[in-house]
């Protein structure tokens, strides 16, 4: 794409939802609190319209629908549909194509519809103002949401429903609390736009700050700050590698609502089949950048060649343990299907196969267990070089 190319045409609509909604409420807002004031209940309302939009993009839009981690309940679904629509975002079947793309063609300038590399303002919310090549709707790649009812009823309806829930609840609400304008201006335009700038930062800040802890193959930090600002979200990082796990953070004190939402839903009986990526394989993801940084490292360094001939013994051990996992991984898969196979002696077959999955789950965790080790003895062979050790990027 040549940068003398004439700039497309924007987009009327967009251009009054993004530039000219944050304009009314940066004006409009101050002025009614100074002049009338907003009530506690209003700011309360304010806050859950807020949790129940980003939650229905990040627990729906994006998880569920965007990525399939896991399958919810036609409730849920439908939920998530209705609060979505009030995020201002698109429909479900657009906003997941496009993202399905982003992480199709991460970074890459011409198929990536938000890509990082365009700039922190292209990723942020240019992308959205004008006629992009890259915005070109095809839903090729999402032949599964066409299929859900709820998705394609949602598009279909989408203005409708997006009016009802920005400004008719609104409204409702208004006329309930006493207070029309200042409801109005509180709970559906300054929620709506603050939502917005939180959900966007995911995709401009989480791929420029942050960290890069289990790939350095695309732009994609891992950031606690966003995390909190984004229900969840901001382990970026994780996510473009390990799109399809119901989890953004996945240590249990990362901040991500999201998961959290999602676990309690799956416990009442509303979400089932939530994906988890094995933790070897991310103990795997972790060591290989950490050794690649550590090679990147020493071999910059004079003093770092015999050091760097031990890395690379670690290595081998490294790349030992990975392939044992994998076998394991293929007989624990072969048991299954000849388990599914042996429809007779269905008990015998049962509990047969529960011994040998127990005793695989021992390998497994033994293999696991050499990767912490390895990690731990990675991060004493660099404290070795105690200048190289910074040098992470
Ligand atoms: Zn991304
Ligand atoms: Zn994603």
């Amino acid at each position: 794409m040549s940068q003398a190319a004439p700039r497309p045409a924007l987009i009327p609509v967009n251009a009054v939802i993004f530039l000219g909604f944050p304009l009314a409420a940066l004006v409009l807002v101050p002025w009614w609190g100074i002049s009338h004031g907003f009530t506690a209940a209003q700011w309360a309302w304010a806050v859950v319209f807020l949790y129940l939009n980003g939650l229905a993009i990040t627990g729906g839009y994006h998880r569920l629908w965007s990525h399939k981690a896991y399958q919810a309940h036609w409730a849920l679904r439908l939920w998530f549909a209705l609060w979505g629509a009030g995020a201002l975002q698109n429909s479900i079947l657009v906003w997941a194509s496009d993202h399905r793309r982003h992480h199709r063609h991460v970074d890459d300038n011409d198929r990536d519809p938000y890509s990082a590399g365009r700039g922190l303002w292209f990723s942020h919310m240019g992308w959205m103002l004008r006629e992009y090549a890259t915005n070109t709707e095809d839903f090729s790649n999402v032949p599964d949401l066409l299929r859900d009812p709820i998705v394609t009823w949602q598009h279909r309806h989408y203005v409708a429903l997006t009016t009802v829930m920005n400004l008719g609840l609104p409204l409702l609400l208004g006329w309930l609390l006493g207070d029309i304008i200042g409801t109005v201006l509180l709970v559906g335009l300054a929620r709506l736009v603050l939502n917005h700038h939180v959900t966007f930062f995911i995709n401009s800040l989480a791929h420029f700050w942050g960290s890069r802890p289990y790939t350095e193959s695309n732009s994609a930090r891992d950031n606690g700050v966003l995390a909190f600002l984004t229900y969840g979200e901001g382990y970026h990082n994780f996510h473009h590698i390990f799109q399809s796990d119901y989890r953004n953070g996945i240590r249990w004190y990362q901040w991500d609502p999201t998961k959290w939402m999602i676990a309690l839903c799956a416990r009442l009986g509303l979400a089932r089949d939530l994906q988890r990526v094995p933790d070897f394989r991310i103990r795997r993801a972790l060591l290989d950048t950490q050794f690649e940084r550590a090679r990147r490292s020493l071999s910059r360094h004079r003093a770092g060649a015999p050091l760097l001939e031990k890395l690379e013994r670690e290595y081998q051990l490294f790349t030992n343990a990975v392939n044992q996992w994998k076998e394991l991984q293929g007989e624990r898969y072969e048991r299954h299907v000849h388990a599914l196979e042996d429809a007779i002696g269905e008990r015998r077959v049962a509990l047969q196969q529960k011994w040998e999955q127990a005793a695989l789950r021992t390998r497994l965790r033994e293999l696991e267990f050499s990767l912490k080790m390895q990690q731990k003895r990675l991060g004493l062979l660099m404290a070795q070089l105690p200048t190289l050790s910074a040098a992470s990027h």
